[in-house]
């Protein structure tokens, strides 16, 4: 899931609505980021084992509800992080396939490789977290206001619109990984 995490997270504001956005938004999408991180180290994260496992995920939820609450004090904010981390899976599964363990099996219903499919699940996920932050979590103005809302379905539309089915996943490292060893096997 791409925008469908910020969805979540405006939603998030209706549960506590003095919850900083900033650590939603990076409870929301930390799984991602460190994706990224390994990514941009050259490290082979196959099917986000070491970011989208199950013992990836609640490690990630437990350091940052622990790093909410010690910012924050405030036990509902820490909870509200720590469940977002665990949504960021949730929500994973519908649209991707993701390792249960490093080296388990990996599940998912890949809704990706239906990307108009994909495209309709996250506008609505965007959508229905973006109402909910309006309604009941005090969203500042300009989060509020329709534009943010169509901002952020538009970049979804583009996302989707890129995609290709073949790249459900991001495994351009492992991919390169893979090739210079195949390489190497050869000279
Ligand atoms: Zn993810």
């Amino acid at each position: 899931m791409i925008t469908g995490h910020l969805g979540l997270a405006l939603g998030a504001r209706a549960v506590d609505p003095e919850a900083p956005l900033g650590w939603l938004v990076l409870a929301a999408i930390a799984p991602d980021l460190a994706d990224l991180a390994l990514a941009a180290g050259g490290v082979c994260n196959p099917d986000g084992a070491y970011t989208h496992s199950l013992a990836a995920i609640a490690a990630t939820a437990l350091v940052l509800g622990a790093a909410a609450f010690w910012r924050t004090h405030r036990g509902r904010a820490a909870l509200v992080v720590g469940a977002l981390v665990v949504s960021h899976l949730l929500a994973d599964y519908l649209t991707g396939l993701k390792a249960l363990w490093v080296g388990g099996p990996v599940v998912g219903l890949n809704l990706y490789q239906w990307r108009w499919v994909d495209f309709a699940l996250e506008a609505a996920v965007v959508w229905a977290g973006w109402a909910a932050g309006k309604r009941w979590g005090e969203l500042p103005r300009w989060l509020a206001s329709r534009y943010a809302l169509l901002g952020l379905v538009a970049f979804q539309f583009a996302a989707d619109a890129a995609s290709k089915p073949q790249d459900t996943q991001p495994p351009t490292v492992c991919a390169k990984a893979d090739l210079i060893d195949k390489l190497e096997h050869l000279f």
